[in-house]
């Protein structure tokens, strides 16, 4: 993989964001420049570094379907990489049930077990036949592919806890391809106690051995060099001629222009946005996270990577063990945790105090056996505004709007919340790829 192109084609290109995205972008495309609001670029992708803890923004892992993709993502680590087998779980009205839930059946007592399995099989011998309706959303989409068992006691409440947004007013295009279908076979195994695996290309994972996710970004940074400038807040793009005259604390002007940032601040800071697509951008679905950062007095707290809370009595949705991915995560003796809560801008958990989301967080995960209270000697909260795009029923309507404005203004869209998917960092690194070769 090159780390720049030479530049086939004249003009500057101004990036607008340096997350993985603007990073992967300017590092191929050598006559682009990158403008940071944050003094650290990195985006989601950054690291929190205190009194030897490291946390990430949210729990991340580095992982691809695309062997490219995962080859560009270990050479920026080199040698700073830790290799994992994924051990992951549910926690499931007091049970920890192996990860995928489908998958993890036999942890469940029998009766419970077959209950799930046979709904599946129902589920799917039916569908095979043609006698299940077509899904029309998410809700719906869930009992089609799974049944009744594995949707009411896992898939609809963790859904309707990590978008907190009703799973039956969500598309469903996005899910075929990212939720796998695991073989009936291997649902009858599962339940029956026989290991079985899914969601397998994530079975192996990769992390940085030091610098948290981070050391991925910051690699990258290193590479765009001086083209990257950090603390440089866009605050307005207008369009002037052939060229786009981008303000902040000072003004560039750009030949070509790619935006890396959410598509709704995007659309605010531009000038001369029409209705129709200012109403678009507005209407689209996204949700924020609480990110509770623990640090406990005990080496070790368990050998689990991450896990997932459906039960709508304990906060956080998801929480992760940072030090069970690496050593260097947390202080000789010590362990920590990062619990995740999502929330729906404007709705409840926007607007809890610091104090009530930590004590929530501690109290819940302590009332279901993860840590003691007692343990806990390192507390920080971090609120990120950006965390998942929600795919609702009217998205590709809006988007349609939306990508048809900036394909007339000549705009490239690029990133997860530009284009407005669902990217993980791999997806990310291929669409600037992808992007990178158009300016090439
Ligand atoms: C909880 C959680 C867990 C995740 N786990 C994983 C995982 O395990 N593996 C994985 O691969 N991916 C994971 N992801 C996804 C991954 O974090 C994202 O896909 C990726 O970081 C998005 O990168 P980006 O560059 O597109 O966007 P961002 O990281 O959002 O970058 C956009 C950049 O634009 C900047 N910006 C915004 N406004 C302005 C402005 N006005 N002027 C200048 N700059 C501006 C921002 O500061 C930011 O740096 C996870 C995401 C979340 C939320």
């Amino acid at each position: 993989m090159t780390d720049s192109v030479a530049d086939g084609m004249d003009g500057n290109i101004g990036v607008l964001g340096g997350g993985i995205s603007g990073l992967t972008f300017a590092n191929l495309v050598g006559r682009a420049e990158v403008l940071e609001k944050e003094w650290t670029a990195g985006g989601l992708m950054r690291s929190v570094k205190e009194d030897g803890y490291t946390f990430d923004l949210g729990s991340h892992i580095l992982f691809s379907r695309n062997k490219e993709t995962l080859d560009f993502m270990l050479g920026l680590l080199g040698q700073n990489v830790i290799t994992h087998r994924r051990n992951t779980k549910i926690f499931y009205k007091g049970i920890k049930v192996k990860y995928p839930f489908e998958n993890g059946l036999g942890d469940l007592p029998k009766e419970e077990a077959m209950g799930c399995f046979n709904d599946y099989k129902t589920a799917y011998e039916k569908r095979e036949k043609g006698e299940l309706k077509a899904p029309q959303n998410f809700k719906e989409w869930m009992r089609y592919r799974f049944g009744k068992g594995i949707t009411e006691k896992y898939l609809y409440p963790y859904n309707r806890k990590i978008w907190d947004y009703p799973p039956e007013k969500m598309d469903i295009f996005w899910v075929e391809g990212r939720v796998p279908q695991p073989p009936l076979d291997d649902v009858r195994k599962a339940a029956m106690g026989e290991e079985s695996e899914g969601y397998t290309h994530q079975l192996n994972f990769h992390y940085p051995a030091k610098g948290g996710i981070q050391a991925v970004t910051d690699a990258l940074a290193v590479k765009v060099g001086k083209r990257l400038k950090t603390g440089f807040e866009v605050k307005k793009v207008r369009r002037e001629g052939a060229k786009w005259v981008v303000v902040g604390p000072e003004t560039r002007v750009y030949d070509r222009l790619v935006t890396t940032m959410h598509i709704n601040d995007f659309v605010r800071l531009y000038d001369g946005v029409p209705k129709e697509v200012r109403e678009a951008a507005g209407k689209l679905k996204w949700n924020s996270i609480h990110l509770v950062m623990l640090g406990l007095g005990k080496a070790k707290l368990n050998d689990i990577h991450w896990a997932y809370i459906p039960d709508s009595d304990i906060l956080p949705n998801r929480i992760s063990f940072p030090s069970n991915f690496s050593p260097n995560a947390a202080p000789p003796g010590y362990s920590s945790v990062l619990a995740e809560t999502t929330f729906a801008p404007g709705g409840e958990k926007a607007w809890m105090k610091p104090d009530e989301i930590v004590e929530r967080t501690v109290e819940g995960l302590h009332r279901i056996g993860v840590l003691g209270r007692k343990d806990v000697s390192f507390t920080k909260l971090v609120t990120c505004r950006y965390a998942y795009v929600v795919y609702d029923l009217d998205y590709q309507e809006n988007m349609k709007v939306i990508e048809a404005f900036a394909k007339t203004e000549g705009i490239t869209l690029l990133g997860r919340f530009s284009e407005f998917r669902y990217y993980n960092s791999d997806r990310c690194i291929e669409s600037a790829m992808e992007k990178a070769k158009l300016f090439y």
